[in-house]
């Protein structure tokens, strides 16, 4: 199999990573911090890396391309801060590395297609990863359907963040409601949208026949797969959805072994994932194909 493809990852600008809390002051980040920084005395599962041990571990494991997502920042000026971070990381490497552009419609909706036409002409290919619930208003609110016809227009594929609605209440879990993802997906049938994180279960409901026809351009990702499913979840996703609708992504630099591993990698869940009794072809498919078919590569 030639390199695999992980289309969900996330880096920070050097000056978050060095200090995380102030960088989130500075820029009026509330949830973040929340996410990321150890909580009521628990240790966080955020690792933290630059952009050259980014290289090294997707060396280690055999990763040849990554995609670089925003985050769902609450601000604009924070998303182009992230933005601008992508476009030196795309231009320094651009047979490593792929960039979605962050944006905050709730901060303003022309401030966000400015952004998106800047990022379009500087190379980025997609949007996200986003998530109203925490950036602000919701998906049927003017400033987010411009954004999506933006993206439906200019054929920029969309990442959206998406919790499972029952399982284990971790911090900073935040309720996206599964119905809400329906009514977008039926509002821009055309609109290519990767749901994170298998979709918070509605990859399985592709089982469902209103779902089914109403998902024809979705794709899920297994970002952060081994914190909250079972290795198992490698056969039932698939066998509901389709093995072409779904994307190998790690959400790395998060440590998704935190039990046994105190830094980030790759290797591990990759591996993992050539254990979970996929065929060779259904792992090419996973790895590989569905997101060079997807992305254009
Ligand atoms: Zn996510």
């Amino acid at each position: 199999m030639s390199g695999i493809i992980d289309s969900h990852i996330h880096l920070y600008p050097p000056e978050a990573t060095a200090d995380p809390v102030r960088w989130a002051k500075k820029n009026k980040e509330v949830y973040w911090p929340s996410l990321v920084l150890p909580h009521a005395g628990r240790r966080s599962s955020q690792g933290w890396v630059d952009l050259d041990q980014l290289l090294l571990d997707m060396d280690a494991a055999g990763v040849e391309k990554a995609v670089l997502l925003g985050w769902y920042w609450e601000n604009h000026e924070t998303c182009c801060c992230q933005n601008r971070f992508y476009e030196e990381c795309i231009r320094a490497h651009p047979d490593r590395l792929l960039a979605f552009a962050g944006v905050c419609p709730a901060s303003g909706f022309k401030l966000s297609l400015t952004e998106l036409e800047w990022a379009r002409d500087h190379g980025f290919i997609g949007i996200g990863e986003m998530c109203p619930y925490v950036q602000g208003g919701a998906f049927d609110d003017e400033s987010w359907q411009a954004v999506f016809r933006w993206a439906e227009e200019n054929r920029f594929v969309v990442n959206l963040h998406v919790s499972e609605p029952v399982g284990r209440n971790y911090p900073a879990k935040v309720q996206t409601p599964l119905i809400d993802f329906q009514n977008l997906i039926e509002g821009f049938p055309h609109l290519k949208i990767i749901l994170a994180h298998w979709g918070g279960g509605l990859a399985f409901y592709e089982t469902n026949w209103a779902i089914r026809k109403i998902f024809k351009n979705v794709f899920y990702d297994t970002a952060a797969s081994p914190l909250i499913y079972r290795r198992n979840v490698f056969k039932s996703g698939p066998s509901a959805s389709g093995i072409e609708k779904i994307l190998y992504g790690s959400d790395y630099p998060l440590i998704l072994y935190p039990k046994t591993e105190t830094k980030p990698g790759l290797s591990r869940f990759v591996e993992d994932i050539r254990h979970s009794g996929l065929s060779e072809e259904e792992l090419s498919q996973l790895f590989r194909i569905n997101a060079e078919s997807l992305f254009g590569i």
